[in-house]
């Protein structure tokens, strides 16, 4: 196809043509608002940082720093990174401006692109977009559970179903370490059986040989977290999952679920869609409680979580009303096109979506362009209403018409009906 164009996209990234970007503005609104309702507040963060944060926050053995970061050193030789999540941006602004100080509890949610070099697949691509939220300051699991009703809440309000919620604790430093222990007990003896980088877990980070795909059958007798939890830990965990019956939301423990990054503690979550296939995650997220003070702030409980939005998209986002343009004004001849044309700006003036054909085309043409316009009214402007001063206001989805004077405020009214 037009193997003549010399420029395409770039393998990874998408193009948003018109209707796809009135879909995302739409599936954007949402957002806010459900974030807005939920009382967080936007942030807006750069499209690259210095290495350094990702390497510290998202973790040196995770699969975004070891092979997925778009690194490129500057001119003064230092090395910045695209963004790969958002998170760690997050936090950032959240210490560099003293956040914590507008009060005790801070919630932000964000819109984002994101980064990754990963192989381009169905939903999957290396510009790719995001939005997240995360409650600062909050140590309580009706925090964790918050934060999972408004992805939720998200889902149902792009009328999207048949998302399924798996969740599960990893614990804290403190009752982590008994489980890693026994669990590299376990797993010694197996190693030789697990894939390339499960042995370099086995070492660097251990925990997440929980969830490698590749080893998952070898691994379904293994210790697990959950089973070490803490006092503290298991108490947190019956907290989530209780508030999660008050809210009426269905989930499923998986006791293999750790997340891909290193800075989570206790609360782990992801959303998962059948129709998505083996990676079948629209997103997730869970509780990090040690990452702030390893930035170096003060020890500050948070907790949050991210969905990928063409991921999501793949499952059919449906609106409840279309929306079209409300008027679509159709000249009969070349004097009543400047009357059309005048009361067309007149229009946009007063806060109606208003557009006219300007290729002189016939009247049947201009009604088809007011269908496919989706168009709500057709004004008709012809010599015999020019003459009497009126204009015929047609309803496009009934087709019931009726001649109005030609007087911006009279029409205003009409169309307010
Ligand atoms: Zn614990
Ligand atoms: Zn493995």
């Amino acid at each position: 196809m037009d193997s003549y164009l010399k420029f395409r996209n770039v393998r990874g990234t998408k193009d948003l043509l018109p209707e796809e970007a009135e879909l995302w503005r739409w599936v954007e609104e949402v957002i806010r608002k459900k974030m807005e309702d939920y009382n967080y507040q936007e942030l807006r963060f750069p499209t690259f940082e210095l290495t350094e944060l990702f390497k510290k926050s998202t973790g040196e053995d995770t699969d975004i720093v070891q092979k997925e970061m778009f690194t490129f050193k500057d001119k003064g030789g230092r090395s910045l990174t695209l963004k790969p999540e958002g998170t760690p941006s997050v936090v950032r602004m959240y210490l560099q401006y003293g956040l914590y100080n507008r009060g005790i509890l801070q919630k932000f949610y964000y819109i984002e692109r994101m980064f990754r070099q990963e192989k381009p697949q169905r939903g999957r691509y290396r510009e790719f977009r995001q939005f997240g939220a995360e409650a600062i300051g909050s140590p309580s699991p009706e925090t964790d559970a918050e934060l999972v009703r408004s992805a939720l809440d998200i889902f149902n309000e792009l009328n999207i179903h048949g998302i399924k919620l798996n969740i599960n604790s990893i614990g804290c430093p403190k009752c982590r370490e008994k489980f890693i222990r026994e669990f590299k007990k376990f797993l010694c003896s197996r190693l030789d059986s697990l894939c390339n980088d499960c042995k370099r877990r086995y070492s660097t980070n251990p925990m997440r040989i929980l969830d490698c795909k590749i080893d998952r059958e070898k691994l379904i007798d293994v210790p697990v977290p959950l089973d070490y939890l803490c006092d503290d830990c298991r108490k947190h965990f019956s907290g989530f999952k209780e508030r999660l019956g008050y809210l009426g939301i269905n989930y499923s423990i998986d006791k293999h679920l750790v997340r891909g990054l290193d800075y989570y503690t206790k609360t782990v979550f992801e959303f998962t869609h059948s129709k998505l296939g083996t990676k079948d995650e629209v997103g997730g997220g869970g509780r990090y409680d040690g990452l702030i003070g390893f930035l170096g702030g003060d020890e500050t409980p948070a907790s949050g979580y991210a969905v990928g939005l063409d991921r999501l998209l793949l499952l059919s986002p449906q609106r409840k009303e279309s929306r079209g343009i409300d008027v679509y004004v159709i000249t009969l001849d070349k004097a009543s096109d400047l009357t059309g044309w005048k009361l067309v700006n007149e229009l946009r003036d007063s806060g109606f979506s208003a557009d006219k054909d300007p290729l002189g085309r016939s009247m049947k043409a201009q009604f088809r362009e007011a269908d496919r316009q989706n168009a709500k009214w057709a004004i008709v402007i012809g010599e015999k209403e020019r003459e009497g001063g009126s204009v015929q206001l047609k309803r496009m989805e009934t087709g019931e018409q009726k001649e109005v004077p030609l007087n911006i405020t009279t029409i205003k009214e009409e169309l307010k009906c």
